[in-house]
């Protein structure tokens, strides 16, 4: 075709647009590299909130003074002396402290220190952590199974397929033929789900709720069901409790896990074709005692968050959970195993007696029926050390969570010496991890022991503990020592890494993560926390770091390092429940 004068003005117009968007391209970079931070200067990339306690970690130097400016216009807004240096054996770092915290105008900021550099730039705000917050929620619906996924908007490519929509008995389940267990959220950076650790999720998520709600309520996840009427937080949460009921047998009994018999490659879900298959323990009962006893207090919390929302729904779970409650009387510590020939994730405990009383406590503060109470009174004193640790529960040890419960509902009818005893352990070991922390160089309540597999979850815990405490008796320093432990998540620490991704200026990149893997997106999903430095170095990744490292720096962003790199849901929850804490 013959090109018009017409056509030759718009395309000389068009190499003209071209040039100038170049131009401006240009330019943003230049301003992104004027704006890049330096690793030595380990601030929360995300910010803090203005009345707060404002630290800084600054690798030392020779410089005694740091100025924080405002980034608009670099303008110097607080001017401090940075703290005596001090060693931190857990890293091996010479670091002092930058104190800004009377600074406390809303506006986003870096801090400078002469010789050093400048740190990412991070804000003050009442409504800092929101986004992070949405985004730490919203991952859940990212992990959804059995169903298609579009995070859309401004997270456009973040898609994946309707997955795994079969599923079938494995001989280990005792039942034969297909299975109708469909749904749910795949538990990790694999495609696996496992009741176990969907049920310490779902308590932290629901518990979140309970304790946090009026902050919760009103934050709208763009989720297929927004709009509905009931809280986006429980509709989330929901998608995957309909699946972990399903798991429950007729006889009130439920399966432990529900995935193929070896992990699938780095594949999106819709590609992953293994058999999905519900595992049981092998022999009669075929279920296992911590799944049961597990979805009785998970389905005992629903019975009493979704009644305005949904009272059909919460009967249902408390039909669930009662069932579930009856049936580890009668069997009332089988464990669960890998039978031979599966390999996927194994959530193996020995002692289910924990995870029995978290269900009896929470069956009590729904139901206030003294049969669940007795059963509470007559075990508790099992576990009450457990609160004395110094340690955050986790999947396995759930005995602090229904000691918590237990004080959080007290009735007239509880037992009042265990409900003396439970707060006064519980506010004496926060005292201690307040203490603890306030010594630490880095400000994180996290000690040598704590860089396990999954420390980053230690760490959100530690914040959980702390908040609980916080509700049992209002105390200023447990809120200040659970938000330390956000800001080790979210930049302030040995790396400078913000450990949640696509949040803070320099997030971690490679999570191992099937999706974030096999898709074609220049960034990993958002808004999933890492599983963070392991000194344990289950993976060749780890292994190969060199060795003799302090515990807190054997960490790589590889997607390889499962051990070290991998997301979860039950820290994934761990962390929502500390972001919504401390919401304003
Ligand atoms: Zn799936």
């Amino acid at each position: 075709m013959r090109k018009s004068p017409g056509a030759r003005t718009l395309l000389l117009a068009a190499i003209l647009l071209i040039i100038l968007l170049a131009t401006v391209s240009r330019t943003q970079q230049n301003v992104q590299g004027a704006d890049r931070g330096t690793v030595r200067i380990k601030v929360d990339q995300v910010g803090y909130l203005p009345h707060a306690s404002k630290l800084a970690v600054v690798d030392r130097s020779t410089a005694t003074t740091f100025e924080v400016k405002r980034a608009s216009d670099d303008r110097t807004m607080f001017k401090g002396v940075l703290g005596p240096p001090r060693s931190d054996a857990d890293t091996g770092d010479s670091v002092q402290l930058a104190d800004f915290s009377r600074l406390d105008q809303v506006g986003a900021y870096y801090v400078d220190v002469p010789g050093v550099g400048r740190s990412w730039t991070f804000s003050i705000r009442p409504d800092v952590y929101s986004r992070t917050c949405y985004l730490a929620m919203r991952a859940f619906y990212g992990q959804r199974c059995g169903t298609a996924v579009d995070l859309g908007g401004e997270f456009r490519g973040y898609v994946h397929a309707r997955c795994h929509l079969k599923g079938e008995f494995h001989p280990s389940s005792g039942r034969p033929g297909e299975a109708k267990q469909i749904g749910g959220w795949h538990d990790a950076g694999d495609y696996g789900r496992y009741v176990v650790n969907s049920a310490i999720t779902m308590g932290t998520l629901l518990w979140a709720f309970e304790l946090f709600g009026p902050r919760l309520r009103s934050m709208k996840l763009n989720i297929p069901e927004s709009g509905n009427g009931v809280p986006d937080t429980l509709n989330e949460a929901r998608w995957n409790l309909e699946w972990m009921l399903l798991m429950q047998d007729e006889d009130g009994g439920v399966w432990h896990k529900q995935t193929s018999e070896n992990f699938a490659g780095f594949v999106m879900p819709e590609d992953d074709h293994l058999p999905s298959k519900v595992i049981g323990t092998g022999q009669e009962p075929y279920k296992s005692t911590c799944a049961t006893a597990d979805l009785a207090a998970v389905a005992a919390i629903a019975a009493r968050v979704y009644p305005p929302f949904d009272a059909k729904f919460a009967a249902r779970n408390l039909e669930a959970a009662r069932k579930a409650w009856f049936w580890t009387g009668k069997y009332p510590n089988v464990v669960f195993k890998n039978p031979p020939g599966i390999t996927t994730g194994e959530y193996g405990d020995i002692e289910c007696a924990d995870e029995r009383l978290w269900a009896a406590a929470e069956l009590w503060r729904t139901t206030g029926e003294a049969v669940y109470n007795q059963y509470f009174v007559e075990h508790y004193r099992e576990y009450q050390a457990s609160l004395d640790r110094l340690t955050p529960e986790g999947w396995k040890d759930v005995a602090a969570m229904g000691l918590w419960t237990y004080a959080l509902g007290a009735r007239p009818e509880s037992d009042s010496d265990a409900l003396a005893d439970i707060q006064n352990r519980t506010l004496r070991a926060a005292r201690g991890i307040v203490e603890r922390t306030r010594k630490s160089p880095y400000r994180v309540s996290l000690v040598a022991r704590d860089f396990v597999w999954g420390s980053n979850a230690v760490a959100a815990n530690y914040g959980m503990e702390l908040l609980v405490a916080n509700r049992m008796a209002g105390d200023p320093g447990f809120v200040e020592v659970a938000l330390d432990n956000l800001h080790y998540l979210l930049g302030r620490n040995t790396f400078s890494i913000s450990w949640v991704t696509q949040v803070g200026a320099n997030p971690y990149h490679h999570p191992h993560h099937r999706p974030s893997g096999a898709d074609r997106n220049p960034e990993p999903w958002p808004g999933l926390l890492a599983g963070g430095p392991n000194a344990g170095r289950q993976d060749p990744v780890l292994l190969n770091l060199p060795a003799g490292l302090p515990a807190a720096k054997v960490y790589a962003d590889e997607q390889a390092s499962y051990a070290g790199n991998e997301i979860a849901i039950n820290w994934q929850a761990a962390l929502v429940f500390l972001l919504a804490g401390v919401l304003r």
